[in-house]
């Protein structure tokens, strides 16, 4: 049997994967990637995540405005967002959420933060209600980051009106208690390979109880990267030195996956292919 990946979340348009671009995607080609959901994040980086979904057929775009970049939005960002959105009646709507990290625990000069206006809590809330509404509206696919914000998002899942396919909490790395009550609302998970690193063992553990049913695998890439030994793929720095997730690492991350819930990677790879296909279409 051939073992056929998805990954739930990556950009494949951020600018440290653009120079490797033609080669990473022979490299997913082969392994073989079926799908990748790759997220848009600013109004800036949309229209290059609708290209790629135009180029390669394997990607599912989605487009959103992610809460580290909720300060910087333009006045007309929504119309921009409807408007691209209605070009593309499949998209999912991500990366949207809630991050109260970046306001009280990320250091001051985070190279990742350079230039970014950090909105407010009840700011992000305005503008992740606002978006999750669109999901609502249209059934799509909705994906939600959360950093220590978990109370303030399950205020708002509790009671919101949901999109009927569910939703996505990608990399979750909320409580083990609250998993029941997102996957009453709809919720899927999706596993991140750098939880395999031993200092997220707490992140790692919480995937034994997600439900087989609710459960989906992701690299973030260009973010996130595996620790050893897991790490096969591999590219050069950014240029700030950091790290760069090749997102052919998602072979990591079901193996690693894959040996944390003792199951086969066979298994996993078809019980991830159902939950894919009912929560993303394909
Ligand atoms: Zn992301």
């Amino acid at each position: 049997m051939t073992l056929a990946y998805h990954d739930a979340h990556n950009h494949l348009q951020d600018d440290w994967l653009a120079p490797h671009l033609d080669k990473i995607a022979a490299q997913l080609a082969a392994l073989p990637l079926r799908a990748a959901v790759v997220n848009g994040t600013c109004e800036d980086d949309w229209a290059r995540v609708s290209e790629l979904s135009r180029r390669y057929t394997w990607i599912i775009p989605s487009f959103g405005l992610h809460p580290w970049d909720v300060g910087n939005r333009s006045p007309i960002w929504l119309e921009k967002l409807s408007a691209i959105l209605a070009t593309h009646p499949n998209a999912g709507v991500g990366e949207i959420g809630l991050d109260r990290w970046i306001l009280e625990r990320a250091r001051p000069d985070d190279p990742r933060l350079v230039g970014l206006r950090r909105a407010s809590l009840d700011e992000q809330i305005d503008i992740f209600t606002t978006q999750l509404k669109l999901t609502a509206k249209d059934n799509r696919a909705a994906t939600i980051h959360c950093l220590d914000a978990w109370g303030a998002l399950w205020e708002i899942l509790r009671t919101a009106t949901l999109p009927a396919r569910g939703f996505l909490l990608h990399a979750y790395s909320g409580p083990v208690e609250m998993i029941g009550g997102f996957a009453d609302r709809g919720a899927y998970f999706s596993f991140n390979g750098s939880f395999l690193d031993e200092r997220h063992a707490r992140h790692r553990d919480t995937f034994k109880l997600v439900p087989p049913d609710r459960l989906l695998v992701e690299t973030d890439a260009p973010a996130m990267p595996l620790p050893q030994p897991w790490r096969t793929y591999k590219l050069p720095p950014s240029p700030t030195g950091q790290t760069v997730n090749h997102p052919g690492n998602i072979e990591g991350a079901y193996a690693g996956l894959a040996s944390l819930l003792g199951l086969s990677v066979e298994a996993l790879v078809a019980q991830v292919d159902a939950n894919f296909t009912a929560f993303f279409g394909r």
